[in-house]
């Protein structure tokens, strides 16, 4: 069986700054991604937040640039799923749909998807007025009107951010209260750009090429109305990607348990960007938590 000394699951941002910095400090490192590099990052053709980029940059150009900066150090990439690890096991123990193999360290990088309404034509309007992230998506909807659909704490931190920067923002939320933490319900209720709509489910999203309006059922009458607006951010969740860790190490809300060193309860065992605990999930942060799991892999290492 081959033997590596680390292995990056996930070849978004945050797994290809760890592989960089890794194969750099002179660890053989690979990288198993089951789809192409860049993950998230590379579904979206405009990051006018990642720094160095004064123009933006599409996604899916950084995730094959992070790649090659990463194998000209001599990271190994692999277009292989990962399907079953064992991360107690010493080493330890990896199953791809194509071979297995073992690691002295394991980061894991495998990211998170965010949770979609599930109603029609949502995936086809992705970039075309739905959204799932108003720090990313929030400047293409200057002076526009946006819904926010959600009542937790990022759909309250949207609302607040999209009001500072569009002309009005519609908070469309399934109960009569919201679940966000109290430090953000006085600034939303004097916010004078914002409109609450109370027990409310979106039906449809209504579209010509782009989204016009969203048609919203009430949920304890079942009456529907249409209510006009240029983009919609769907704020209702995040699916981490740990079910194949679950049991092995620590999670929290389903996210794993690690702090800013993104050491887990696992030795050994790291995990970087929108996979782990974190205040922000963006590509920036993801990136440093891939530089400094590298610091923590070779200590290690070290100590073995
Ligand atoms: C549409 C959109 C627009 C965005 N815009 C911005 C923006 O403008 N600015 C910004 O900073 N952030 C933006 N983000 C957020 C940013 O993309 C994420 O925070 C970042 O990509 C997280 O990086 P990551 O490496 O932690 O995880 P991910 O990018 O989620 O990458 C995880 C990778 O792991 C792989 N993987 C998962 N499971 C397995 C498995 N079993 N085997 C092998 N591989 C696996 C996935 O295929 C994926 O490639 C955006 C996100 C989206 C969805």
């Amino acid at each position: 069986m081959e033997h590596v000394q680390v292995a990056v699951l996930g070849g978004g941002p945050a797994g290809y700054t760890a592989a960089l910095y890794c194969a750099r400090a002179g660890f053989r490192t690979v990288i198993l991604e089951k789809l192409s590099a860049g993950g998230q990052m590379a579904t979206t053709s405009q990051i006018d937040n990642y720094p160095g980029f004064d123009e933006g940059v599409d996604g899916f150009e950084l995730g094959m640039k992070m790649q090659a900066q990463a194998e000209r150090f001599g990271a190994e990439s692999f277009l292989e799923e990962v399907l079953s690890v064992d991360l107690n096991a010493v080493p330890k123990k990896i199953v791809t749909d194509s071979r297995e193999l073992t690691a002295d360290a394991v980061i894991l990088a495998t990211g998170a998807s965010a949770r979609k309404l599930g109603v029609a034509d949502e995936d086809s309007l992705v970039g075309r007025g739905v959204a799932y992230c108003a720090t990313c998506d929030g400047m293409f909807y200057k002076g526009k009107t946006v819904a926010v659909i959600g009542g937790g704490n990022t759909a309250a931190a949207d609302a607040l951010f999209l009001s500072r920067i569009c002309e009005k923002v519609i908070l469309i939320h399934r109960r009569d209260t919201l679940r966000a933490d109290r430090v953000y319900l006085n600034p939303l209720q004097s916010c004078d750009n914002l409109e609450f709509i109370w027990n409310s489910t979106v039906d449809a999203i209504l579209h010509e090429q782009k989204v016009t309006g969203l048609r919203l059922r009430d949920q304890f009458s079942g009456e529907l109305q249409e209510i006009a607006c240029d983009g919609v951010f769907v704020a209702v969740g995040q699916l981490p990607n740990t079910s194949l860790f679950e049991g092995q190490l620590k999670l929290e809300h389903g996210y794993i348990a690690a702090d800013e060193t993104t050491r887990t309860s696992v030795p050994g065992v790291f995990a970087v960007g929108d996979v782990r605990t974190k205040v922000l999930r963006q590509v920036i942060t993801a990136a440093s938590d891939g530089a400094v799991a590298s610091h923590f892999v070779e200590e290690y290492l070290a100590s073995l």
